[in-house]
């Protein structure tokens, strides 16, 4: 699920005049490349002229790097560690093998397009035998390595988010080491993983991962409807909307704010105008604990729950948890008299529920604000 997150897009245009997408793995050669000197030759090995500047500015990018080298990984990996670099590198492929299958290895454990990864290597031969095998991989010469951050290639929107997305990943392989590793059911395996969901009012802080939530995940969103950064900041001091988002950790770590919800209030219903979960967590329900927490507050407020839902290409994941919560179209009374939307597009179907409380999750701990009286105060979900 995580390659269905559609790529960011480079701020600037490359120079053919069409957009292509922001590099998200940069998989480096290290002799003669990352280093300066050759490993088994026994050379004095030293990071190359503006690498670790490189290095440093890609992770704070988000954008994630990678190691394809022809060296034993047991000599070259404590060199790295040595160089005091090893922990900028995900799924490092150091053997023998041609490096076309090295890069091609890693965009598929990453699940990203190969147009969004770039190889760098000192050697044509090298280049020449990824790029005849992956031509959508873009190329660059040793030499180009310090200069690198500033084309436009590796400038992507840069999130909060962004900054630990290599840490993230980090924290997935281990996770998804355990899970391999753990004998018994799914939910036990969820438990084992003590994983804490926050749902949140959003501050302004929030907004940009949440615009960049809507945008990214085309197959979670309920709408398809795009919300910007300006349409949920008016929001966010809107007596009559609250703008909700969700964060999850577990004992890996943090994913980071993986879902966005709107709700407006009205008398006698609450409408949920987007709903979108990143597909980072689709694994865990976190979308369906999400949705079963805002019907168990809109039992508290004894209102009915609304949801506008715009059937696309990838969204139907969405339409199966609103049907499965037991959301329908039949008309009620709740919507007599209302006047006409104006806000919402044509094709928007407006889903309906009666809403009943619904019992904590047992695989998790949550919390969010109470929504149906008082101060919003966040109280454990019970
Ligand atoms: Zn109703």
């Amino acid at each position: 699920m995580a390659g269905s997150e559609t790529a960011g897009t480079t701020k600037t245009a490359a120079t053919t005049g069409e957009t292509r997408p922001a590099v998200k793995c940069l998989v480096w050669d290290l002799d003669n490349t990352l280093w300066q000197g050759t490993l088994l030759e026994n050379d004095e090995l030293r990071l190359r002229p503006g690498v670790l500047k490189t290095l440093r500015a890609l992770d704070e990018r988000g954008i994630l790097q990678s190691v394809a080298s022809r060296n034993d990984h047991a000599d070259a990996w404590p060199r790295l560690e040595a160089l005091g670099v090893a922990e900028y590198f995900v799924l490092p492929h150091i053997g023998w093998g041609r490096k076309s299958d090295a890069v091609r290895t890693v965009a598929e454990q990453l699940n990203f397009a190969q147009n969004t990864i770039a190889f760098i290597d000192d050697q044509h031969t090298e280049r020449a035998e990824v790029a005849y095998h992956l031509p959508d991989v873009r190329c660059y010469d040793a030499a180009e390595a310090a200069g690198l951050p500033d084309l436009a290639d590796f400038a992507p929107t840069v999130t909060t988010d962004a900054r630990r997305r290599r840490a993230m990943y980090q924290e997935k392989f281990r996770r998804e080491a355990a899970q391999s590793e753990f004998n018994g059911p799914d939910e036990d395996f969820l438990r084992s993983l003590d994983m804490r969901m926050r749902i949140a009012r959003a501050d302004a802080d929030d907004l940009a991962r949440v615009e960049e939530l809507t945008l990214r995940t085309s197959q979670m969103n309920a709408t398809g409807v795009h919300y910007s950064d300006a349409d949920l900041r008016a929001l966010l001091t809107d007596p009559d909307h609250e703008v909700l988002v969700t964060t999850v950790e577990d004992r890996f770590g943090s994913h980071g704010a993986v879902g966005v919800a709107l709700l407006e209030r009205q008398p006698a219903s609450w409408r949920l105008k987007l709903l979108a979960t990143s597909c980072r967590v689709v694994n865990f329900g976190i979308g369906t604990h999400v949705l079963r927490w805002i019907a168990d507050q809109a039992a508290l407020a004894d209102v009915h729950l609304e949801a506008d839902f715009r059937r696309t290409e990838r969204n139907r994941i969405m339409e199966v948890a609103y049907r499965f919560a037991g959301f329908n179209s039949k008309p009620c009374a709740c919507q007599d008299g209302r006047a006409a939307d104006t806000d919402a597009p044509a094709d928007v179907q407006r889903l309906h529920l009666v809403p009943q409380r619904q019992a904590a999750p047992t695989t998790l701990t949550a919390t969010g604000p109470v929504l149906w009286s008082g101060d919003g105060a966040e109280k454990p979900w019970a």
